[in-house]
């Protein structure tokens, strides 16, 4: 990443697959396009790993994991922190091969190189904490040692709508536990993982340690992997569907797993809100990264007394956005991922409206190269609608009213999801008691953004299983042994 500018800065990566310490092309020398989604043109070609490819990776990482192990929790420390200031260093870089092939904002990516940075600081300083006990028995005839070890070769499985800070949030806990990692990313980003990977290499990540397949087989490559007993632990980010899926792979070696999976996040504002503040927390948690978020605001349950004021604010702060590439200056909305991507998100709205739902502004697809699709809204959402079941991933918003804190609950409850809510009130107790009764992981409190590295990121029910940052963040990677000393 000599040249800074973006996509001179694409052709110093090396776009192929990262084993044992080495870049090579895939077996077969196959390779897959990288679109820039802002335009629909390529903007590089990428080794396309097979199953062959996968296997040496795991045997790469499988090969390091010993000595890997052995190293002192300082050196991994260090590497980490070396890493973390590598990535500011080199924001500019990050922030356009992001947005290059993500398409959020610069300013946005920006953002995203500053949290995964977070991420690799706060494991830096976990990689040194790792501690156990020391009890004596019951019975005072032995005694008992508990120490924490790393869990082994990692599958890493990361989705494409935070391209940088997916890849951190797991790589740098399983760099501080001591694993080593076969890194799958998305299809649609894998440069930015490819950057990671070089950076860390230059902070002195050993070969082997991280190995790093692009791929358009996904199931098959991973299929291959977690067949493979050498492997120990999956860790994905993505959809629900496929977290299932390796959940049920997962189980034939009996492999640890994190599951961080869809959301469907209720965004409730009760009728003592403050309704500026909601406004502002419902443009944050609808529109940042384009509404592609888990965490994004996807059904607003508004207390039918402030529904009107709410409903008219948010349009009038909704349709005053540009819709424009990541780059341009004065726009505020960047692409979708894809075509496919767009399409689904213009015909869940259609369905809605045909359905019964009054459109406010937005609802049509513009005529633009790339994959645009302009800030919506919503309103009289029939029950039982699939815009209110389904993860909407792009910048509509869905309102409906509620006339009681119980009424709000039990809509904010029904879903299979549990990954977050926000809610707003000015009321501490009513906030408390709507808090502790919200099915879900994570709550934003009169707040439209929730995540931190110090935090514990993760979900409930079929939001997915484990967490990502916080005081027990690094335990997804460690192991427990339990040591009996006889002390008669
Ligand atoms: P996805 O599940 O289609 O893909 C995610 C990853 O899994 C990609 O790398 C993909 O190539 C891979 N994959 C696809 N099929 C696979 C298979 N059969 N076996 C193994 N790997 C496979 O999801 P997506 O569309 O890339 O991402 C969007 C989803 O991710 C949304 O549901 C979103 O809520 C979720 N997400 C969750 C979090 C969270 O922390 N909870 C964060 C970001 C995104």
């Amino acid at each position: 990443m000599t040249d800074r500018t973006p996509p001179h800065g694409v052709d110093a990566l090396p776009q192929e697959l990262l084993i044992g310490g080495g870049w090579r092309p895939a077996t077969g020398g196959a390779t897959f396009p990288v679109e820039n989604p802002a335009t629909g043109e390529p903007v590089a070609r990428v080794a396309d790993a097979g199953t062959a490819d996968a296997l040496d990776a795991l045997g790469a990482a499988a090969g390091a994991q010993s000595q890997w192990a052995a190293t002192s929790p300082g050196q991994r420390s260090r590497i980490l922190r070396r890493t973390h200031d590598l990535l500011l260093e080199r924001r500019e870089d990050f922030a356009g091969l992001i947005t290059l092939e993500m398409g959020k904002s610069l300013a946005e990516a920006r953002a995203e190189v500053d949290y995964a940075a977070g991420y690799l600081r706060w494991f830096a300083e976990e990689a040194v904490r790792i501690d156990g006990t020391w009890k004596v028995s019951e019975d005072a005839t032995a005694r008992v040692l508990v120490m924490r070890q790393p869990v082994g070769p990692c599958l890493l499985i990361t989705p494409w709508n935070a391209p940088l800070a997916m890849p951190a949030r797991k790589i740098a806990p399983a760099v501080a536990a001591g694993c080593t990692m076969v890194l799958k990313p998305a299809p649609q980003t894998p440069l930015t993982s490819i950057a990671l990977a070089t950076v860390l290499a230059e902070a002195g990540l050993p070969a082997g340690v991280l190995n790093l397949l692009p791929t358009t087989g996904a199931a098959a490559v991973s299929e291959a992997l977690m067949k493979d007993p050498r492997l120990r632990k999956v860790s994905f980010t993505g959809s629900t569907a496929v977290g299932r899926l390796l959940l049920a792979q997962a189980s034939a070696n009996v492999l640890r797993t994190s599951m961080e999976l869809g959301g469907n996040a209720p965004f409730i504002v009760c009728a003592d809100a403050d309704l500026e503040a909601a406004v502002d927390g419902a443009m944050t948690a609808k529109l940042r990264n384009i509404g592609e978020a888990c965490i994004a605001a996807n059904r607003f349950l508004v207390h039918a007394d402030v529904a009107q004021e709410f409903t008219e604010r948010l349009v009038d702060r909704m349709s005053g956005l540009t819709l424009g590439s990541g780059t341009e200056t004065g726009a505020d909305l960047g692409p979708l991922i894809d075509r496919t991507q767009r399409d689904r998100v213009a015909q869940l709205v259609e369905e809605t409206i045909a359905d019964g739902a009054r459109l406010h502004t937005g609802g049509s697809t513009p005529d633009l190269p790339g994959y645009f699709y302009p800030p919506t809204v919503l309103t009289d959402i029939p029950a039982g609608a699939r815009i209110s079941r389904e993860e909407i991933f792009g910048p509509v918003a869905a309102i409906r009213t509620f006339s009681s804190d119980d009424e709000a609950l039990a809509l904010a409850n029904a879903t299979e999801f549990g990954l977050v809510a926000y809610l707003y009130t000015r009321d501490l107790g009513r906030a408390l008691r709507m808090s502790e009764r919200i099915e879900s992981g994570m709550v934003g409190l009169n707040r439209g953004y929730v995540s931190d590295p110090g935090a514990p990121f993760g979900g409930i029910k079929h939001s997915g299983a484990g967490r990502e940052g916080g005081n027990s963040g690094i335990e997804e990677y460690l192991e427990q042994k339990y040591i009996a000393i006889d002390t008669p």
